[in-house]
């Protein structure tokens, strides 16, 4: 598995994209508020996305088990949505639980993010669901650095979700970044024989898209008939939070910060 090693340009470059990534999410962080569409949010995120020159990754996105190409440049992934919901007229609810992905090219570099928003009164294990996963992934943040295996973060992340009770999602994983959105290596947000088999052993200027999704029952999936929808099996809520990371000398920096 070969993954590429930036240099301290390239690594600018993906700070410029990840920081447009991150004024999406943040901006969409404010304006998810009960009443709203998901299809405002993805519009909000297209004048955003055109004011910073930049490209939107995932409109047009081919799927050879969907009709159409992803039409949108963000996901919206509502409650037992995992990952990978189309924007739409769907009005966000008090008591909704959205997850929003947005991924962006810039002067040639990528950024990839994700962010749960909880919209209105929650109900306390919707919200315990939010507060855990973002946890996992900020002890990927904290666990990431230079000499370490994959294996060894990815098991972290794992325990902190299993033991409050929830379930991994196994199908969709992290992955590096760079030039194009998915580039090696996967990232497994668990850790099973064949991360093991193929660890990765961490350097300084991989650039790693680092992404759980937690699911409150099973960790097991389907994708709804429109090809795209990413559902939990067993229709109980889904959270998920994602940072591009770069790994510095001693941990990470977050190119996607939304601060
Ligand atoms: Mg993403
Ligand atoms: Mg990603």
């Amino acid at each position: 598995m070969a993954v590429t090693i930036r240099s301290k340009r390239e690594i600018e470059l993906l700070r410029a994209a990840g920081e447009v990534v991150g004024r999406v999410l943040k901006r969409l962080e404010e304006e998810a508020v009960e009443g709203v569409t998901t299809a405002r949010l993805a519009q909000i995120s297209d004048e955003v996305i055109k004011d910073a020159g930049a490209i939107a990754l995932f409109k047009g996105v081919e799927n050879p088990d969907a009709k159409m190409a992803f039409p949108s440049s963000i996901c919206a992934s509502i409650n037992e949505q995992v990952v990978h919901g189309i924007p739409g007229q769907r009005k966000l609810r008090s008591g909704d639980i959205v997850s929003i992905d947005c991924g962006v090219k810039l002067n040639g570099y990528c950024g990839d993010s994700a962010v749960t928003i909880m919209v209105g009164q929650i109900d306390p294990e919707k919200e315990k669901l939010v507060r855990i996963t973002r946890e996992t992934l900020e002890i990927a943040i904290s666990e990431t650095r230079p000499g370490r295996y994959w294996s060894d973060v990815a098991r972290k992340m794992q325990e902190h979700a299993e033991g409050a009770g929830f379930g991994v999602v196994r199908e969709y994983v992290g992955h590096g970044i760079g030039r194009k959105m998915h580039e090696d290596p996967k990232l497994p947000n668990f850790v099973n024989k064949e991360l093991l088999r193929n660890d990765l052993l961490l350097r300084k200027g991989m650039i790693l898209a680092v992404e759980p999704m937690v699911n409150i029952g099973t960790h097991r999936t389907r994708v709804e008939a429109d090809g795209w929808t990413v559902v939990t099996a067993d229709g109980k809520a889904s959270a998920h939070f994602e940072h591009t990371l770069a790994i510095t000398e001693n941990g990470v920096e977050i190119m996607t910060s939304r601060e």
